[in-house]
């Protein structure tokens, strides 16, 4: 059940394209997921510099220092809860290019002993970008993994800035009151890829909220299984060893129906089946399913806007006292405001917690709520 094609001019073909095309031919439409994950690591694998004003979009680190300085705080704030443990890894999911780690670990110079307790972990699957974080954090001994997984066991702190975001979702679409798996398909004479469905492979209904079920001809339900087992893995890690977690993205707080696979180039958005591996692909992230994932061995703090964290964590005191540092007063008020404004980044990205379940820790940040575990 083919949707709409809207026929256009098209370049020729990519080498990723000719090697999805053929994989179709080969063994029929494609998962959203599955064609998500070939053009996000296509792009990752082949972009050294997809963030910052000449890239593709710009990321929180690379806005300002300010960022980085913020979870620095929250982390020694934790550290200091915990009674200053002389070991723990600091893990980055995701590190793009080494900006936020090398801002957490130059904040951390005013407090040596944790700087030598710390040992470094990146998570990074592509070399090119494994390159920058290297030059990035050269003063330093990070080492780098594949997954989480491969990260050894020990107390940790995880941040995962963006991460979730570029990680595969499956869609499902309602169609003549069932849900059917929403695929990818490839059209040889147009040379283009269209959305097709085809028969879900399990029962999406037993996966999705109840209000959901009832959802009109046409809905769309996303889910990452990808996600729920990176933010088992994070739970499973600060539950049995102790630390935090701590995950900022672009997303919504409470369950909803609708697409939002999305591409991004040149900072504007642009058709997600058009050359793919070429830019930026991502997906809005589920915090209310991340939460429950994580809400059984841990306690999840939030999710908060992302400006209200950095508020509640002091960002405007640390604008000020760069301004009179000399800094460039519009630049950093233009930093702040980007960071913080309901209207920018600071309403559109959340900051979700965790700590080990149960335990005394009270993370900065969150305000005074008491963490909701059945939410
Ligand atoms: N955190 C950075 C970059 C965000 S972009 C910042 O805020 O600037 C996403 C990052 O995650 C990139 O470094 C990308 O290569 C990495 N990435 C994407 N999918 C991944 C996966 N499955 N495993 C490990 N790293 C991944």
């Amino acid at each position: 059940m083919p949707e709409a094609k809207q026929i256009k001019q098209q370049p020729e073909p990519s080498a990723l394209t000719e090697e999805l095309a053929r994989r179709i031919a080969d063994e029929g439409p494609m998962t959203v997921a599955a064609f998500m994950e070939a053009a996000a690591s296509h792009y990752y694998a082949t972009r050294n510099l997809p963030f910052g004003a000449d890239g593709d979009f710009v990321t929180a680190p690379e806005i300002s220092q300010m960022f980085g300085e913020m979870i620095a705080a929250w982390f020694v704030d934790l550290w200091m809860q915990a009674g200053n443990p002389d070991r723990v890894q600091l893990i980055e999911l995701g590190p793009g290019r080494g900006t936020l780690t090398a801002d957490i670990l130059r904040t951390l110079s005013s407090w040596p002993d944790l700087k030598s307790a710390i040992s470094i972990h990146l998570v990074e699957t592509s070399s090119l970008l494994r390159q920058e974080q290297a030059r990035a954090l050269k003063a330093y001994r990070p080492v780098w993994y594949d997954r989480l997984e491969e990260v050894p066991d020990g107390r940790c702190f995880i941040v995962a800035n963006e991460f979730f975001d570029a990680l595969p979702i499956h869609q499902f679409r309602k169609i003549e009151g069932k849900w059917r798996e929403r695929c990818i398909d490839y059209d040889a004479v147009e040379r283009q890829f269209f959305f097709t469905a085809q028969p879900a492979k399990f029962d999406v209904a037993s996966v999705m909220p109840r209000d959901f079920l009832g959802a009109p001809d046409g809905s769309i339900f996303e889910i990452s299984p990808a996600s729920l087992s990176v933010m088992e893995e994070i739970t499973r890690r600060v539950a049995s060893f102790g630390g935090a977690g701590l995950v900022v993205d672009y997303g919504h707080a409470v369950p909803g129906l609708g697409d939002t696979l999305q591409c991004v180039e040149n900072h504007r958005y642009s058709d997600v089946l058009e050359n793919p591996g070429a830019k930026d692909i991502t997906a809005h992230v589920d915090f209310a399913t991340l939460k429950m994932a994580a809400a059984g061995h841990a306690d999840v703090h939030g999710p908060v806007t992302q400006g209200e964290f950095l508020k509640r964590l002091g960002i405007e005191q640390r604008a000020e006292a760069l301004r009179r540092g000399g800094g460039e007063a519009k630049d950093v008020a233009l930093a702040l405001h980007r960071l913080t404004a309901p209207s920018e980044m600071g309403g559109l990205f959340k900051v979700m917690g965790l700590t080990p379940k149960g335990g005394a820790e009270k993370p900065a940040g969150f305000g005074d709520e008491v963490p909701d575990d059945a939410a």
